[in-house]
């Protein structure tokens, strides 16, 4: 999804303002009526019709007049609401070109104030499952968006508290540095996708410490669940880098032995097929079978992680797993109108902007005095147009 920045330097206070009276009303309605939105962001000089119309033409927001005339953020918009957090934290102060691409997830380079580069992952859940299903499914058309959000926001809630975690613990991971709502800042991985290499000097040795980190992490209490060629990544020096967190499960998961066999395959698969390595039975048993007995995996299951204890600690709490797993499960039955944050039953008349967070707007300095020196093959454009002030 393309991220043009430029018009967030632009963003009115009242179109903040408006934005965020959508994003409060999501919270226990799929369309926020107009009425609502208006009453929530009470801007001085009346209604927000005008602001709406402003916010819809730059697609920060949805109109849907089926029920009734209503208004919900798109992705965009919700990427400007962390956006905006996150610049005004002094997280960063530049959003440079995209470097990434996943399945349910667009990453860019993003630039502090001292010039260091990060990468920003926005998660998009939904993205590939909703285009899927869209098509087929007719009653899926007014459905809340907001569920996608919502579960973005709680992927990357996950990711975040996951990489401090396993960062604590000596793995290789990027630094978490914050999150917020989607979006997770994080350090830049200086290396490329080990799907993307033909070559390596030392395959063998690259394939035993993958394998060493898959192992490693289950005696840590922890299968990756998605661990392939696309979420390792690999310097000039063949250093190893584990990326892509949202998914992960406890070995106490029950299907937990499926998901790390599953883990194990693809990396012997991929080093098999793509390096042409060969592996003997004595190679494939110190992995998986312990002398005859039992296989090593159930000792593993034994040890006692640190899954629940960190996690928590990090922010990420056990009703935010089943939350997020139940939502997973039931999301494409879900009925029109049972909103998520909704069974707070939350007051309208009680939802109110706090003044605090529109104080830093004015002063917001958004893509200004960072200098960003990355140059883009890519993309010359979106550089020049970081440079600009
Ligand atoms: P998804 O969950 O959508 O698969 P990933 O976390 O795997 O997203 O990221 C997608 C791609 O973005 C990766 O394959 C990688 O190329 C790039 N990427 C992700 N995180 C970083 C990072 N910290 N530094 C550099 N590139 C990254
Ligand atoms: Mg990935």
């Amino acid at each position: 999804m393309k991220l043009d920045v430029e018009y967030l330097r632009h963003l009115s206070k009242d179109g903040f303002r408006v934005l965020t009276a959508v994003e409060m009303g999501m919270r226990n309605h799929e369309i926020v009526p107009s009425e609502l939105i208006s009453r929530i962001a009470s801007l001085k000089h009346g209604g927000s019709g005008k602001v709406l119309n402003t916010l819809l033409e730059h697609k920060l927001l949805h109109h849907d007049s089926s029920k009734y005339d209503g208004y919900r953020l798109t992705y965009l918009g919700y990427d400007f609401l962390a956006i905006k957090t996150m610049v005004n934290r002094g997280v960063f102060a530049a959003v440079g070109r995209q470097i990434g691409v996943g399945k349910e997830s667009d990453i860019f380079e993003v630039a502090t104030e001292d010039g260091t580069v990060l990468a920003m992952k926005l998660h998009r859940l939904g993205r590939t499952s909703f285009r899927a299903v869209k098509s087929k499914r007719d009653y899926l058309r007014h459905r809340s968006s907001f569920n996608w959000l919502y579960l973005s926001r709680l992927a990357a809630l996950k990711e975040f508290a996951f990489m401090k975690a396993l960062v604590e613990h000596g793995f290789p991971v990027p630094s978490a540095v914050d999150c917020n709502r989607h979006c997770v800042v994080m350090s830049l991985v200086h290396g490329y996708p080990l799907v993307q290499v033909k070559q390596l000097q030392n395959p063998y040795m690259v394939f035993e410490t993958i394998l060493g980190l898959v192992i490693r992490l289950a005696e840590h209490g922890l299968i990756h669940c998605d661990f392939n060629e696309f979420n390792i990544m690999i310097d000039d020096d063949e250093k190893i880098t584990m990326i892509d967190f949202p998914q992960m499960i406890s070995v106490s998961h029950q299907n937990a032995r499926m998901y790390f066999d599953r883990d194990v395959e693809c990396i012997y698969k991929f080093f098999r097929k793509r390096f042409n390595l060969s592996f003997d039975e004595n190679e494939v048993d110190c992995v998986d079978t312990n002398e005859g007995g039992p296989p090593q995996f159930y000792n593993i299951m034994n040890v006692s992680g640190f899954l629940d204890k960190d996690l928590e600690a990090s922010g990420f709490t056990r009703k935010d797993q089943n939350d997020m797993e139940k939502l997973i499960n039931r999301d494409a039955e879900k009925k029109p109108g049972s909103d998520l944050e909704g069974t707070e039953d939350e007051d309208d008349a009680g939802v109110e902007i706090n003044e605090a967070s529109l104080e830093d707007f004015d002063s917001l300095s958004f893509v200004s005095k960072a200098e960003f020196e990355h140059s883009s093959e890519e993309d010359p454009q979106s550089s020049k147009r970081l440079r600009r002030q």
